[in-house]
């Protein structure tokens, strides 16, 4: 698991952990002679909110997206599955061109926080905690003469969004890597982790042409939220994955749906009591 999350991230090149004081000297442009050198070969995994924000820009369904351009892996370690953007056929990122990134306002996380990578203190089940550089060979960018603090870069790229976004889906994972092998998800929930996780399009759906709304408790106010605000939706999905996978009382059943779920715990049911589940 340590391994993805390290992957996830970039691998830590430097092992000198970096605050948000901490400074380097780097720049990168388009002049420069590595320039486009860096969006080949890579290990990009994406987290959900990258999806939403690259998917509306190609304006794509998030389906069409993830079989377009992302593979999914199942990490033997982890049996949650993680989805990476798919290198072309020449190892190119499909996004780069000549004249650099075609998505670049859309760029995901690891793309902005580049050359840094973020770390995760794992022993107080946090995320986020500490910031290492990358220094790849081919880049010239560190022989600049640009000076940052961490806390400068990221202003400069934005990845705070993002890391608000993404926050309950690290907080899932992170669960599930403190649960460990004693919970093996099967096969209905791992769809159904897949599905809240990376393909919002097919979760709305879910949610709204299902008999969703008559099993969970949601009112009028929230129902406006997710369905006209596709981050609230992303957010929303993560509740109900921590609700349905773990238990956790992140959102209430209706009463009949409730008595449902009694009869499901006793194994005549589903597991969260609703009869749509995918
Ligand atoms: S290799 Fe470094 S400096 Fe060169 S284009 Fe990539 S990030 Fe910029
Ligand atoms: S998404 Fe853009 S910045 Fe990231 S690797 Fe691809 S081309 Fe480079």
């Amino acid at each position: 698991m340590d391994k993805i999350f390290k992957k996830l991230f970039r691998n830590p090149d430097e092992s000198i952990e970096m605050a948000m004081d901490s400074e380097f000297r780097f720049r990168c442009h388009p002049g420069i002679s590595c320039f486009n050198k860096c969006c080949s070969k890579l290990d990009i995994f994406l987290s959900p909110y990258d999806i939403v924000r690259m998917k509306n820009r190609l304006n794509m369904t998030s389906g069409e997206f993830l079989l377009k351009y992302t593979d999914t892996i199942i990490p033997k370690d982890v049996v949650l599955p993680f989805v990476k953007l798919n290198m072309g056929k020449d190892g190119r990122c499909q996004f780069n061109t000549d004249a650099g990134c075609t998505i670049y306002t859309d760029r995901p996380s690891v793309c902005r926080y580049y050359p840094l990578g973020l770390g995760l203190v794992t022993r107080k089940n946090v995320g986020g905690d500490f910031y290492f550089l990358i220094r790849e060979e081919h880049c010239k960018g560190f022989e600049e003469d640009k000076q940052w603090s961490v806390g400068q870069w990221r202003v400069d790229q934005g990845p705070d969004l993002y890391d608000d976004m993404n926050k309950d889906w690290m907080d899932l994972v992170l669960k599930k890597k403190r649960i460990g092998a004693g919970y093996e998800p099967d096969e209905k929930s791992f769809r159904m982790f897949f599905m809240a996780c990376y393909d919002i399009d097919s979760f709305k759906s879910f949610v709204f042409e299902s008999a969703f709304l008559d099993v969970f408790d949601l009112n009028e106010e929230e129902i406006h939220f997710i369905k006209t605000d596709e981050a609230e939706l992303m957010k929303f999905a993560h509740r109900w994955l921590q609700f349905v996978l773990f238990k956790v009382p992140t959102m209430s059943l209706k009463k009949d749906a409730a008595k449902e779920k009694n009869a499901g715990d006793k194994g005549e049911g589903s597991s969260c009591g609703c009869s749509s589940c995918p």
